[in-house]
């Protein structure tokens, strides 16, 4: 029988058309509609033309025939893969949203604009002139010009793109160096250079023995058609990209795509142009520079296999190649893998079942892997490899523990311990640079009153407003800006202080101290704009200041071989923050800091502050011992039934009245009642969130605990239903299926 029914999903966001509507396919469109199409078809009593996607061809209607309308017309062009749909149908079921929220997730942009030329800057010298030049701008403190050149010793041609966004040069630059006669500008579409082949040959390793073994695994499991996920436990340096490219290498040979899943701020400069050099114009980048009109060229480009390698952030799973063989994620552990908007899927997860759909293999790599795959590896779901040597040399660093209570007791008030300051001064005297760590946002500056304890809130927010350098409170969650006060609002006294920002005041002690050093500060103040970050952080390799200070910002990406003092200034305070992740977000992030230091030939210090030194957290960290740090880990994520032991799922609360959240949350629990006590499933609230209100909207929760996921899932589905009966809108709950973040 011919299927000559379809089921299309309306393009409207609202909940109230989440659900399929069975449409006639007219004859001379049988041979047209597709899975995945997009449609016109009339809707509603207006008969008014909504698009919509065909998500199912079916024989037999599912509604009355003769009540039933026919689809009006393919839109073409805006084909979207069939695979993609299933994916979003998948993702729908898996975290609950509505199934457009999730086709909005997994589909490509639809912004066709003109097409842009690719640009590119060639080398018209030597790369040994260009390093001259380059030698030469630096002594006449032309710094751009001089970062130009160097990029240039290494690569012969760069993308335009890559200047402007990663390089930060100016046209201006550019221009002097082409009248200079050091460098061409051409179209690359005209351009195809046969040497370039050769030269991308040059630059593959030789792998190690150790890395050649993980490669051979992989790829004979490949070969016999086993799929699966393998977990690469490696230290930054062990050699986890020069495997990833090797295989990256085999699986496009067999003219299959690869997807490799980078977090944005640490796809650098010196990574993109690695990937370029070995794999040339078949391979891309998505990152958040670019407009949606070139993300959707790069789709395009995908669809039409111009491309068979991408590389990006989480959506760059969703890149639509026909045949994809090959998955990677580089450090998974990253919380930028799961999404903050609904659905909040993980993209591990979904990587999985994209490459279940596709028949491709998943690798994950990382230098502290999170519980959740080290779990799988260890119990033997994932295949496993470790990386254990840095092929880079370099000495792991030596690290010193301080008590800070000790500090305290010895009458040391500064936030510096008297062996911090003594090996920052023996730094500072050999010229050496330091990068000190606050383990915690840049926004820590509150405002209170000494006499009464009154802090200064956020009208609209649960939080303390933070004090900035030009006076003002700001809230950093609404936005919120008032004046700064000298009274204090509750007892009127004049002793309201604040506590400056803590990265602002770690380099205002840090002044106070050791005098004039130059010092680069990084927090979420000093890098508002886009190029900021990378600004700052190029800054620092090319040695204009000896101390960097910053946030978790500054423990990623970049290597900086003159840094031989890293300082953790107090490396509990993401301890306290009552979620938990806690305890393995407090790792990874020392375990990375320290990681800092001696990258290069000189042997690097490492200086840990806490106010609890024993916490294993940083015990482990210090000792760079993962996996003593996961066997504690494990064994108090299994006293509490927290994931990996066990599944969990947030019910997250959105109210503008204060008691209407957790009258809601207590009507779930009620319809739950009955599932949670024959499936044993644990019930936990509702209660406030950590952060009880942001932006005058009311937040509060419910917590689900089991150790099938599936339980889990279904009760999500219930509540999903019994809301829209009562006819609540998927704004106000959502889900959230074990958390990365405290809510
Ligand atoms: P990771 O991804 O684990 O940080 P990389 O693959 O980037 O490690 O390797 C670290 C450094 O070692 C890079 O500079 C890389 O070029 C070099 N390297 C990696 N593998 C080899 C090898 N087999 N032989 C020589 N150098 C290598
Ligand atoms: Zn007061
Ligand atoms: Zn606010």
């Amino acid at each position: 029988m011919q299927k000559v029914y379809a089921r299309v999903i309306i393009d409207i966001s609202h909940e109230k058309v989440d659900r399929p509507f069975c449409y006639k396919i007219p004859c001379h469109l049988l041979e047209q509609v597709k899975i995945g199409d997009c449609v016109e078809v009339p809707f509603g009593k207006g008969n008014i033309l909504r698009k919509g996607y065909v998500i199912e061809l079916m024989e037999t209607p599912d509604f009355d025939p003769d009540l039933i309308k026919e689809i009006e017309s393919v839109k073409t062009g805006i084909q979207v893969e069939n695979k993609l749909i299933k994916l979003a149908y998948w993702i729908r079921e898996e975290y609950g949203s509505t199934m457009i929220q999730a086709l909005q997730t997994v589909l490509p942009v639809k912004q066709k604009v003109k097409q842009k030329e690719n640009r590119i800057l060639l080398r018209k010298c030597t790369k040994e002139e260009a390093a001259l030049q380059a030698e030469f701008c630096e002594k006449k403190h032309q710094p751009a010009k001089a970062r130009l050149l160097k990029a240039l010793v290494e690569n012969e041609e760069i993308p335009y793109p890559l200047l402007t966004g990663k390089l930060h040069i100016s046209a201006s630059t550019i221009n002097s160096l082409k009248k200079a006669g050091l460098v061409e500008e051409i179209n690359e579409l005209a351009y195809r250079n046969p040497l370039k082949e050769q030269e991308m040959v040059k630059e593959r390793k030789i792998l190690s023995p150790s890395q050649q073994r993980i490669v051979d695994s992989i790829w004979s499991e490949y070969e016999n058609n086993v799929r699966k996920t393998y977990l690469i436990h490696g230290i930054t340096g062990s050699g986890k990209t020069e495997v990833y490219m090797a295989l990256i290498e085999k699986v496009v040979s067999q003219g299959k795509a690869v997807i490799m899943l980078i977090p944005e701020i640490a796809l650098t400069f010196q990574t993109v142009m690695r990937f370029q050099r070995r794999f040339g114009e078949r391979v891309s980048i998505l990152n958040s520079t670019l407009s949606l009109g070139e993300k959707y060229d790069q789709c395009e480009r995908a669809k039409k296999g111009e491309i068979d390698i991408i590389i990006g952030p989480r959506s760059a799973l969703f890149t639509p190649f026909e045949n994809i063989g090959l998955i990677l994620i580089d450090e998974e552990h990253e919380n930028t893998y799961k999404s903050e908007s609904m659905p909040k899927y993980h993209a591990r997860e979904v990587a999985e079942e994209l490459a279940r759909l596709h028949g491709a293999a998943v690798v994950l790599g990382s230098a502290t892997p999170s519980m959740e795959s080290y779990y799988k590896a260890m119990t033997g779901e994932y295949g496993f490899f470790t990386l254990k040597e840095r092929l880079t040399g370099g000495t792991l660093p030596k690290v010193y523990i301080e008590d800070l209570r000790e500090e305290l007791k010895k009458g040391n008030r500064s936030i510096f311990s008297d062996r911090l300051q003594e090996l920052i001064q023996d730094r500072l005297n050999k010229k050496e640079q330091i990068m000190l760590f606050l383990n915690r946002r840049g926004y820590s500056g509150f405002i209170s009153c000494r006499s009464c304890g009154y802090v200064m809130k956020c009208p609209h927010c649960d939080v303390s407003l933070s004090k900035h350098a030009n006076g003002k409170l700001v809230c950093h969650y609404c936005g919120y800006e008032q004046p700064a006060v000298t009274n204090c609002p509750k007892c009127n006294s004049k002793y309201m202080l604040g506590f400056k920002a803590g990265t602002e005041k770690i380099e205002e002690e840090f002044c106070k101290r050791f005098g004039e050093v130059s010092i680069l500060r990084m927090d979420r103040d000093t890098t508002k704009t886009k190029d900021s970050y990378e600004e700052i952080l190029s800054d620092f390799m090319e040695e204009k200041a000896q101390v960097l200070i910053g946030t978790q910002m500054i423990v990623k990406g970049h290597d900086f071989p003159k840094v031989t003092l890293v300082g953790i200034l107090a490396a509990d305070l993401s301890l306290g923050v009552g979620d938990y992740r806690a305890g393995e977000r407090t790792f990874q992030l020392l375990t990375q800091a320290a990681g800092r230091a001696g990258r290069g030939e000189l042997p690097g210090e490492v200086v840990i502050q806490s106010y609890q030194p024993e916490h294993y957290s940083i015990q482990k960290a210090a000792a760079q011992d993962y996996e003593s740090f996961y066997q504690e880990e494990l064994m108090y994520r299994r006293l509490g039934g927290y994931p990996p032991v066990s599944d969990m799922l947030m019910v997250q609360i959105f109210e503008k009245e204060e008691q209407k959240g957790i009258l809601l949350g207590n009507k779930m629990k009620e319809h739950l009642k009955e599932y949670a006590m024959k499936n044993r499933m644990l019930i936990i609230g509702p209660a406030n969130a950590s952060v009880g209100k942001i932006n005058d909207v009311y937040r509060s929760c419910l917590i689900l605990k089991h150790k099938d996921k599936n339980i889990l899932k279904r009760a999500k589905t219930c509540l999903e239903q019994f809301l829209s009966t009562c006819g609540i809108e998927g704004k106000i709950v959502q889900f959230d299926f074990n958390p990365m973040n405290s809510f």
